[in-house]
C-alpha cells in the first residue's frame, strides 16, 4: 500500500505522524512511503532522514495521492480537497465538535478511522492516552505561567512560601489528562482537588497519590465551591466519542476570583467552560471572560513535538503497520479496537456518539 505523511498544517502543530523508525517500519512490511518535504522539522527530523528509512519525498498533493494518508490532527479546510472516495485516513478527528469536517469526510466517502476512538476492550483509549498524559503535564504548567501577573494572572506562586498558603489547583475529570495534571501541579507544591463521577477511579486516584489530593465526586454543588477558591481550574472530562458537557456555568466562572486561569484539556471534544466555548491557538492562546484568564489550545502537545512525535507514533504504528496490510473490511472484522474507531465508512457515519451529537444519521 502507498501511505502518505502530509506536513500538519494547523497553527503551530509541529507534530508529524510518523518519524524515520516508524516509516521504516511499514518499509520493511513492504510498503511505499511518500513523506511531504518538511514534514518532520518541526520535530526535529529532517527530510535526509526519511530518505534514509525508505521514503520518498514529496509535495502535499504527492503525500495525499496515497491510499492512506497518516496525520496527527484533522485535516482543516484547505485540506478538505484532498478527501476522495476510498482515501483510509488515520489521524485524531474529534468530530462531534465539529460538524463541517464530518460533513466533508462524509462526502467525499472517506474511510476515516479517529486516533481517539480507537478503544481497547477494557474501554482504554491506547492512541488518546499519550497526547492526554502530555497535555495533562502541560496544563499544570501552563496554568503556572497564567498565574504570574505579568502573564495577566494574579500573581500567585503555586508553591506558597512557609506563612503563606499555597495555589489551588482544581482538575475537574480525573482520567489520563486529569491525574497527569494533578502529578505536575502536585510537584509545583500546589493543593491540589480532583473530581470525577467515577467513585471508583477516586478511590483508585486516592491511592496513587497517597491521600497527597483531595478526590470529590464532581456534581454541580462540588464543582461550584471548589472553584470559587480555585486558582487553576482544568477541565479534564471525556465522554468518548461524545461533545464534552458543560459543567461549569458562567455564574461559577463569575465567582472565581479575577486573574484565576482556566485550561480547558477537553475543548478539543467542545469543552467543559459555558464562557470557553471558543478554541484558540498557540499563537493566541489565552482570552479573559469574567475576569478569569482562558486558555483552550485543542492541539496543546504540539509545543512540545519531540516528545509528543515518538509518544503518539509508539503508540500508532503497530495499528498503522495492521491497516496498511489488510484491506479495510476485513480488518475491521477482526480487529474491534480499530473497528470501534472507525468514524466514517463509505459516506455512513459509523461513530454512533457523535452521529447522536451531530445530529446526522448513524
Ligand atoms: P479519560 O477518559 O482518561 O478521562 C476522562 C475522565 O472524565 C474519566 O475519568 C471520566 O470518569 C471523567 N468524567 C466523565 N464525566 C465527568 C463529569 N461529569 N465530571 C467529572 N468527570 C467526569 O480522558 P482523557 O484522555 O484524560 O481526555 C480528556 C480530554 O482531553 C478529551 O477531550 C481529550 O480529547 C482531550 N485532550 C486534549 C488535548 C489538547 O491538546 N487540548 C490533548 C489530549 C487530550
Amino acid at each position: 500500500m502507498r501511505i502518505g505523511i502530509p506536513k500538519e498544517t494547523k497553527n503551530n502543530e509541529n507534530r508529524v505522524a510518523l518519524p524515520p523508525e516508524g516509516v521504516h517500519e511499514l518499509i520493511h512490511d513492504g510498503q511505499t512511503v511518500c513523506v511531504e518535504r518538511g514534514a518532520g522539522v518541526g520535530s526535529g527530523i529532517q527530510d535526509a532522514a526519511y530518505q534514509e528509512a525508505g521514503a520518498t519525498l514529496g509535495s502535499a498533493d504527492d503525500a495525499w495521492a496515497s491510499d492512506m494518508v497518516m496525520k496527527v490532527k484533522e485535516p482543516t479546510p484547505a485540506e478538505y480537497h484532498y478527501l476522495r472516495p476510498g482515501l483510509l485516513l488515520f489521524t485524531y478527528l474529534h468530530l462531534a465538535a465539529n460538524k463541517p469536517l464530518t460533513e466533508a469526510l462524509l462526502k467525499a466517502k472517506v474511510n476515516a478511522v479517529a486516533y481517539e476512538n480507537v478503544q481497547k476492550e477494557d474501554g482504554s483509549l491506547p492512541l488518546l492516552s499519550p497526547m492526554s498524559e502530555i497535555a495533562g503535564s502541560l496544563a499544570a504548567q501552563i496554568g503556572t505561567e497564567y498565574l504570574e501577573k505579568n502573564h495577566g494572572g494574579k500573581g500567585i506562586l503555586l508553591a506558597g512560601v512557609p506563612g503563606v498558603r499555597k495555589g489551588r489547583v482544581v482538575v475537574i475529570g480525573g482520567g489520563v489528562s486529569g491525574t497527569n495534571a494533578a502529578r505536575v501541579a502536585l510537584g509545583l507544591g500546589a493543593r491540589v482537588t480532583i473530581l470525577d463521577v467515577n467513585v471508583e477511579r477516586l478511590k483508585e486516584i486516592d491511592d496513587q497519590f497517597n491521600g497527597r489530593v483531595q478526590t470529590l465526586l464532581s456534581n454541580t454543588s462540588n464543582i461550584a465551591n471548589a472553584l470559587k477558591t480555585a486558582d487553576v481550574a482544568i477541565g479534564a472530562v471525556l465522554l468518548p466519542g461524545h461533545r464534552a458537557p458543560t459543567l461549569v456555568s458562567r455564574q461559577m466562572v463569575r465567582d472565581m476570583p479575577d486573574g484565576s486561569v482556566i485550561v480547558d484539556i477537553a475543548i478539543d471534544q467542545g469543552g467543559i467552560f459555558e464562557t470557553g466555548s471558543r478554541v484558540t491557538t498557540h499563537d493566541d492562546p489565552t482570552y479573559v471572560q469574567e475576569g478569569v484568564i482562558h486558555y483552550a489550545v485543542a492541539n496543546m502537545p504540539g509545543a512540545v513535538p519531540q516528545t509528543a512525535t515518538y509518544a503518539l507514533s509508539n503508540a500508532t504504528i503497530g495499528y498503522a503497520r495492521q491497516l496498511a496490510s489488510t484491506p479495510l473490511v476485513e480488518l475491521l472484522q477482526t480487529n474491534q479496537d480499530l473497528y470501534r474507531g472507525t468514524a466514517t465508512y463509505q459516506g455512513h457515519m459509523t461513530l454512533g456518539a457523535a452521529a447522536a451529537d451531530l445530529d446526522i444519521p448513524f
